[in-house]
C-alpha cells in the first residue's frame, strides 16, 4: 500500500488566490448575464422541460421533474461562452496563475 502524502487545499489552493478568482468570476458571471446572449434549454440529460429552482449571479437554474438534473436555463450560447472563457478577467486571472 502506498502512503498518501498529507497535503492541505491550501497548499494547493492557496485561500488568497481562489478568493480573488472567485471574485472575478462573479463580477464577470454578472456582466455576462448583461450580454444578450442567452438561450432557452431544456434538461441537457433527458431533454423533459425542467422548472425553476432558484438564482445565482443573475443566472436562473431549473430543476428537470423526470431525472432530477440541475442545469441553467436560459443559459448563455456556445459563442458566449468561448468568448467568456477566452477574453473573460477571472480566464486571464486564472491562466496567470498556471
Ligand atoms: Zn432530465
Amino acid at each position: 500500500m502506498t502512503s498518501v502524502p498529507n497535503i492541505k487545499e491550501e497548499q494547493i489552493r492557496p485561500k488568497h488566490l481562489f478568493d480573488r478568482f472567485l471574485e472575478l468570476t462573479t463580477r464577470d458571471a454578472i456582466e455576462l448575464s448583461k450580454s444578450g446572449r442567452f438561450e432557452n434549454v431544456d434538461c441537457v440529460a433527458c431533454g423533459a422541460r425542467g422548472k425553476d429552482l432558484f438564482e445565482k449571479h443573475s443566472f436562473r437554474y431549473q430543476e428537470c421533474p423526470e431525472c432530477l438534473t440541475i442545469f441553467a436555463s436560459p443559459r448563455p450560447t456556445r459563442g458566449a461562452l468561448s468568448d467568456f472563457y477566452e477574453k473573460s478577467e477571472s480566464a486571464k486571472y486564472w491562466d496567470r496563475l498556471l
